[in-house]
């Protein structure tokens, strides 16, 4: 049996019923051997790991110079977690602002006032991209407007 790398394996095939074999074999030939498809899965596994680490190294540069940046507290905790701790900070920090002051947040036009639907999109997005005191008042969307 040759396979798609160009290495020939002997596929017992004796398990499968003869109509199914041709098939069988098909989908075998268009394959990596065993020995190459496991050997191209560790390569993939090993650069996803140094990936990650350098994602990870990175996230953990842009965190710490954040936190002193805006001179945030230090973090306490077992050290283990401690980077882990200061990444997601960052990152919590990083989307709420994001969410919150550069896109605006969405907010139903039924609870905002007339004089603020004037200068808030229905999407809760203001042309100068500013959050708007209605928009305050209506967070977090999920309880209901007071009366
Ligand atoms: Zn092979």
């Amino acid at each position: 049996m040759a396979h798609s790398c160009g290495h020939t394996n002997t596929h017992d095939l004796s398990s499968r019923s003869a109509d199914q074999r041709a098939g069988y074999a098909r989908w075998l030939a268009a394959r990596q051997c065993t020995n190459c498809w496991r050997a191209d899965h560790q390569a993939d596994a090993a650069s996803t790991a140094e990936w990650l680490a350098a994602k990870r190294a990175a996230e953990q540069a842009a965190a710490a110079a954040w936190a002193t940046q805006f001179d945030m507290p230090p973090l306490e905790g077992p050290e283990r977690i401690l980077d882990w701790g200061e990444r997601t900070r960052h990152q919590l920090v990083n989307r709420a602002y994001t969410a919150l002051v550069t896109e605006g947040f969405p907010v139903k036009s039924s609870v905002l006032s007339e004089s603020a639907s004037d200068s808030v999109s229905s999407s809760g997005v203001t042309s100068r991209g500013r959050l708007q005191p209605a928009s305050v008042a209506a967070c977090p969307p999920h309880l209901p407007p007071r009366v």
